[in-house]
């Protein structure tokens, strides 16, 4: 009986091996696009790497093997071979708070680059003031783009589309207007972004956001925030004011910093009311740049009073002296002039401190006579490593570069090689597994994107293939616009956007539509 049974087993394990040599691999399709042969996968979800080939026909990753096999290649025809042997092969990053014109810059070289395969925009309140937006997003499909889009709408834009502008309280009318091109927006963008530290967002109240709320949550959307106030002292009721939002939609916290805040225990304050608001029932996110310093108008350090040109011309005749003192513990709280580096003409490169002494003018009377608060823009050195370092890496906390093509900052061009470089390779703070999860799996579960960040059959194949011990993010303060380095091939949609430092003429990425 027995020796029947081995017999028996052997003739089928005999048989099954001799059918599996005859069976030609996917025998659905004729043609294969990419066969990408022997890479250490590292999927997305934060699960342990293994060695694996990853085929892609057409848009679509269709088969992820764990074993090698041997097929009938006869039936089909493989289009493109590539060894991945000792590489990582990973899904493209996904940056969650992006900036650029892509009609000015449709290859958006920086980001693919540094391994990005998908960039968001419309963040901080503002996205193009066009009504329907829809337009314009046909507009980047039909032009073509390097990676991926997937757009949020400002609020600050719906403000102005809507006729309230800078007023702090809108007419039923004016609010119903604003809501409803709202809801129109949201069945094809993936949220509303805040900017209520900038005009014209800083007008709207607590009545305004929680409305805005309520149809961003019954379109199952998200609201992104630049909060009203990043300063540490005020942090804990800007996270406040978004959570009220919270209760009627998922909301998410744009580059969360401590401005001026200090050290490991402030870091863990903050995480912990961003852990019992989760606790409670509420769905809140975050994303980090990795970076010390900001970036952004030189409007930031003018007092709200001043704001825009019209404030500011008024108040430069009524009130001088007091908006100097307020520049001067403005800046001084921030760090000093040596700690705003300007990044636009005719200052790029020099400090406030720099254009004080070459001037021979107080750094205030500069703001004020030579800049005021539509002037410049710059890098601001106000934040503290150990701190922003330990939100970094906090499980729901995400990766963004919040820079672009254009900005003078590092950011812009260096910041998902900088987290695989620093934090992955050189201070091992982060496995590979989990930098990778923040960069692709977690962002796309922020905005709500189903069928990327993942490697996984019948996930589209934005693909990244790298050497981790080689990828260099080079851009500096004083040198913002060198590329990352160390990305070998970035697929986007299934084809080669970037191969060995070179974009592709042709540009494979699309507008994202929400399920
Ligand atoms: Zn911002």
């Amino acid at each position: 009986m027995r020796s029947i049974l081995i017999i028996q087993t052997i003739i089928l394990f005999t048989l099954g091996s001799c059918s599996k040599e005859r069976i030609p691999f996917l025998p659905q399709f004729s043609e294969i696009d990419y066969l990408i042969k022997n890479g250490t996968i590292v999927d997305g979800t934060g699960r342990p790497s293994y060695l694996a080939d990853i085929v892609v026909v057409g848009d679509q990753i269709v088969y992820i093997g764990e074993e090698d096999f041997s097929y009938d290649d006869s039936k089909v025809r493989i289009k493109n071979n590539i060894d991945a042997k000792g590489k990582i092969v990973s899904p493209g990053f996904i940056d969650l708070h992006s900036h650029g014109d892509p009609l000015k810059y449709p290859h958006m070289q920086n980001f693919l680059a540094m391994g990005v395969t998908t960039m968001t925009l419309g963040m901080d309140g503002s996205s193009p003031e066009i009504n329907p937006l829809s337009l314009w997003m046909e507009e980047i499909d039909k032009q073509g783009i390097g990676p991926n889009l997937a757009m949020l709408i400002g609020h600050g834009s719906l403000r102005n589309l809507s006729g309230i502008g800078v007023k702090k309280n809108p007419t039923k009318e004016e609010l119903e207007k604003m809501l409803s091109i709202l809801n129109e927006s949201l069945k094809y963008t993936f949220g509303l972004s805040t900017g209520l530290e900038y005009s014209p967002g800083l007008n709207a109240e607590s009545h305004e956001l929680r409305n805005l709320a309520k149809v961003v949550g019954e379109n199952n959307r998200l609201i992104m925030s630049h909060m009203r106030n990043e300063d540490d002292d005020h942090i804990e009721d800007s996270i406040a004011e978004l959570l009220e939002q919270g209760e009627y939609a998922r909301v998410h916290i744009s580059h969360l910093k401590s401005v001026y805040g200090k050290g490991i225990d402030r870091a863990e304050e903050i995480l912990n009311i961003l852990n019992s608001a989760r606790d409670s029932g509420i769905d809140v996110t975050a994303e980090i740049y990795p970076y010390n310093a900001s970036y952004t108008g030189i409007g930031i350090v003018f007092p709200i009073w001043s704001k825009t040109q019209e404030e500011f011309n008024k108040v430069k005749l009524s009130k001088r002296e007091e908006l100097e003192s307020y520049l001067v513990n403005r800046i001084n709280q921030r760090n000093g002039p040596e700690s705003t580096l300007f990044g636009t003409a005719p200052y790029t490169g020099k400090t406030l401190a720099d254009l004080s002494h070459e001037k021979e003018m107080n750094f205030e009377d500069i703001l004020i006579d030579e800049i005021g608060p539509n002037g410049a823009s710059g890098a601001y050195f106000v934040m503290n490593e150990e701190l922003q370092d330990r939100l970094l890496l906090d499980p729901n906390i995400g990766i963004c570069s919040d820079g672009s093509i254009s900005g003078y900052h590092p950011r812009g061009h260096g910041t998902f090689a900088k987290i695989i470089e620093k934090y992955v390779v050189n201070e091992g703070m982060l496995s590979l597994e989990e930098a990778i999860r923040k960069m692709t799996s977690f962002a796309a579960k922020v905005l709500g994107i189903d069928d990327r960040g993942i490697l996984r059959e019948g996930m589209k194949a934005d693909i990244i293939i790298f050497n981790p011990d080689k990828v260099r993010a080079r851009a500096s303060y004083t040198d913002p616009f060198l590329l990352a380095e160390g990305f070998d091939i970035v697929m986007v949609n299934g084809r080669k956007a970037w191969d060995n430092q070179k974009h592709s003429d042709q540009l494979w990425g699309k507008v994202l539509k929400p399920n």
